[in-house]
């Protein structure tokens, strides 16, 4: 019986020397419990929808990372949070853009796709659907956070618009992709998008076939990184039909997307990628990515540079 999860909390550069043992530490926890609370539902047979939902509220409940309680802040100090999941068995799939308040994003992106008839929902109308079905909203206080306040005002003094960095360049966007024991794919993935974004911004991770793609005929994917780029480069279905249409392997397909089109392109990034033979990839482009992965019978495992 195979299951495997993958999981990031964003790519970019990561500076070493920049990262206290005690920040070190505090990343390694998140991916940690995350990756624990994946497997605790697919090692007793669950689904791996419900494992990657679980993963990406972890990750979106710690403040380290960029989704949902640790959103960035957006040019008018808000928080704007985009998110997607897709079941690889049926193609169903689920997404929220903008929106506000929304403790769990993922939550909504899956309710979404389960009690409307609907893929996408964005800003007031998604929140309105949330209301309706009773989700947990939380206030201004709940999301904020000195280190993104800070982030924030830095950006808004030099009028630029950037993804999560301030010591370290780095895309906190989180997301996380499984295979269950019943042999289905599944993908989720969360983000604030970028710091001091306006004008309703919306980066790739809630689009589906760019930041976030299952299909259990070849893979399920999910990205983080300049969104722009990802969406431009159709990134999480590209991965797909390379396999489906071309037979390249999750490896070599993730290889061609991260490795070469997307440098060519300018894009940098990286994504986490399973298929249903139980392989899992983990390809980046930029200097680190936050990333852990399991097997059934391989331990949980956390990385963060290039090693
Ligand atoms: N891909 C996300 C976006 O562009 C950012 C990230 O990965 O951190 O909104």
């Amino acid at each position: 019986m195979k299951y495997t999860l993958a999981i990031h909390g964003g790519a970019g550069t990561i500076d070493p020397d920049k990262m206290t043992p005690a920040k070190e530490v505090a990343y390694r926890t998140g991916l940690i419990n995350a990756l624990r609370a994946g497997e605790k539902i697919l090692a007793a047979g669950g689904s791996s929808l419900d494992a990657v939902e679980a993963a990406v509220i972890e990750l979106e409940n710690y403040p380290l990372f960029n989704a949902g309680r640790g959103s960035v802040f957006t040019h008018e100090g808000k928080h704007e949070m985009d998110a997607s999941i897709m079941r690889g068995d049926s193609l169903l799939a689920g997404a929220a853009a903008g929106v506000r308040g929304v403790q769990n994003p993922i939550t909504l992106a899956r309710a979404i796709m389960e009690k409307s008839e609907h893929v996408m929902l964005c800003r007031d109308g998604a929140e309105a659907f949330a209301k309706s079905i009773g989700l947990t909203f939380q206030d201004d206080d709940y999301f904020f956070d000195a280190f993104r306040h800070d982030q924030w005002q830095q950006a808004l003094k030099e009028n630029v618009v950037q993804l999560d960095h301030a010591d370290d360049k780095k895309f906190g966007t989180v997301g996380a992709v499984a295979l269950d024991v019943h042999g289905n794919l599944a993908a989720a993935t969360s983000t604030g998008g970028m710091t001091n974004k306006r004008w309703g911004r919306v980066g790739d991770s809630p689009v589906i076939g760019a930041g976030t793609y299952a299909n259990n005929k070849t893979c399920a994917i999910s990205c983080t990184g300049h969104g722009e780029y990802f969406i431009r480069a159709v990134v999480a279905y590209d991965i797909s039909c390379l396999i489906e249409y071309k037979g390249l392997s999750l490896q070599q397909a993730c290889d061609v997307v991260v490795h070469d089109k997307l440098v060519k392109l300018g894009g940098e990034g990286g994504l986490i990628a399973a298929d249903t033979s139980g392989n899992i990839c983990l390809p980046f482009n930029s200097s680190g990515m936050y990333r852990g992965w399991l097997k059934n019978d391989v331990p949980p495992t956390v990385r963060i540079y290039k090693d």
